[in-house]
């Protein structure tokens, strides 16, 4: 990943002492997943360009489980971190520009002060979110954009775009600006951190963003997105940011109440889900259930409090969740008699398997959602043709009803490993499709509190032989 910053001033060699980096001496330093290397592309009167290439290490990243998609496996070697300019970027602009972001230049202090022409260019930005969002984060800051756009493979062109992206930033600003924009407008794009993100990363927003953030007419959507959707967390930085914008006098001295709307509502939101889930199976009298894509083992854990459910199974492709399900489930300590009844195994409802015949129900709750939709056609055979079960129930978001949660922009979907959400129709489109196919009947069900307009935020359908 790469980060050029070019300045077309005449002197434009004074790049060097706003940088605090020598034109003539290229630089390596160590990070903690690799190096960044910084030298200069062209040194000249005229036009003078600063590179910084990060060098991330796969493997160390791998080992050191940070930044990877913690889940183990495959993905945490083979992935985009290496390659893309990503909080990675960000961590190593503090470390290599920390002196010029903070605003200071000991050789040419009134430089530091100046808006100057400046060109940026980010190569290979990941972009989560709508069309347009890069444009709409940089444009409000003075920057004119251009973005390079690139298709996933020319011999597939009905892969589609891909999600990354080059960028150029051209305007004039102080330097300091330019760079704490784009400190904090990577991982906004991104919507990947590759380090936890706590309390710290408010002073570290509130710092960078001062004397900008709190004007952008995008700054819920930066906060949200820069403390990864954190709803407490952007609670406490909007106070703070408050606090500091405001003259003294203005400011309130009563405490704002934390508003931790949006995780509660979900909480009340992921028990009604299950709740509906078990009623729908006694109703069918299911009595051996296997629940595809069962994460930590909600699910599993209530099937199990029900003597009405003999046997029961859970399946995730992802073996680091079936571990966190059995720690949850206390599978080691259960009497043989339960722990007969329940069976976990690492799978995957995109390739036919024959442990997944044999049950009366299959519940696939929150989880098509996660597939590309060109394997919903696998999932669909896998489990409506070969599978077979009797029961089979299927939830997913309702699309529509994300209009309720303010801090979703147009566009936005609730999770970033979402593929896609559905709105009522399409998912009635798509499971009427499926039952007819394999010779089911499917009727909908509405979960948690909606409205007439919009539905409720979870939509389930329960295809029965
Ligand atoms: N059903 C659970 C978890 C939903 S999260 C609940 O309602 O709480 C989605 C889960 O689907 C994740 O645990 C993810 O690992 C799993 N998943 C994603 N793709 C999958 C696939 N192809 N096969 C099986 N599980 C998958």
């Amino acid at each position: 990943m790469i980060l050029t910053i070019t300045y077309t001033q005449p002197p434009a060699t004074d790049l060097g002492y706003l940088l605090y980096k020598n034109p003539s001496r290229p630089q390596t330093f160590e990070l903690n997943h690799g190096k960044a290397h910084v030298f200069y592309s062209e040194v000249s009167p005229e036009s003078c360009t600063a590179v910084l290439l990060l060098d991330i290490d796969p493997i160390d990243l791998a080992r050191g489980k940070k930044g990877t998609s913690g889940e183990g496996g495959l993905f945490d070697y083979v992935n985009d971190r290496p390659y893309v300019a990503s909080s990675f970027l960000s961590v190593a602009m503090s470390r290599v520009f920390g002196t010029a972001m903070s605003g200071k230049c000991k050789d040419k202090p009134e430089l530091a002060e100046k808006a100057l022409p400046f060109q940026a260019r980010i190569v290979m930005l990941p972009c989560r979110g709508e069309e347009g969002i890069i444009n709409r984060l940089f444009e409000p800051l003075g920057y004119k954009v251009t973005i390079e756009d690139y298709i996933l493979d020319d011999k597939f062109p009905e892969w589609g775009k891909s999600k990354y992206y080059t960028v150029t930033l051209e305007g004039v600003v102080r330097l300091q600006d330019l760079l704490n924009h784009i400190y904090v407008l990577i991982p906004v794009l991104d919507l990947e951190k590759h380090y936890w993100v706590g309390e710290d990363e408010i002073e570290k927003l509130l710092r960078h963003g001062e004397g900008w953030l709190a004007t952008h007419p995008e700054k819920d959507r930066i906060a949200f997105r820069y403390l990864r959707r954190k709803r407490s967390l952007v609670n406490k930085a909007f106070d703070q940011l408050l606090e500091k914008e405001m003259a003294p006098e203005e400011q309130e001295t009563v405490e704002l109440p934390q508003k931790e709307e949006e995780p509660e509502r979900k909480l009340n939101l992921n028990q009604q889900r299950l709740g509906t889930v078990v009623a729908a199976l006694k109703s069918a009298n299911a009595k051996r259930v296997i629940d595809i894509g069962c994460g930590e083992g909600n699910l599993l854990s209530l099937l199990l409090k029900d003597r009405s459910f003999e046997q029961i199974a859970g399946v995730d492709v992802s073996y680091s969740v079936l571990e966190r399900a059995m720690d949850k489930l206390k599978i080691d300590r259960l009497p043989e008699m339960q722990k007969k009844r329940i069976n976990l195994f690492q799978g995957s409802l995109t390739y036919r398997d024959k442990r997944f015949s044999g049950y009366d129900a299959a519940t696939v709750i929150e989880v098509i959602e996660h597939l590309d939709e060109n394997r919903l056609a696998a999932f669909e055979k896998v489990l409506f043709k070969f599978a077979r079960p009797n029961t089979v129930i299927v939830s997913t978001p309702n699309k529509e009803y994300n209009t309720h949660y303010s801090n979703l922009f147009e566009g936005d979907m609730r999770h970033r490993d979402h593929r896609f959400e559905w709105t009522r129709n399409e998912f009635k489109t798509w499971a009427q499709k499926v039952a007819t196919q394999y010779g089911y009947t499917v009727r909908f069900v509405q979960i948690g509190e909606g409205d007439a307009e919009y539905g409720s935020p979870t939509q389930m359908g329960v295809f029965t032989l």
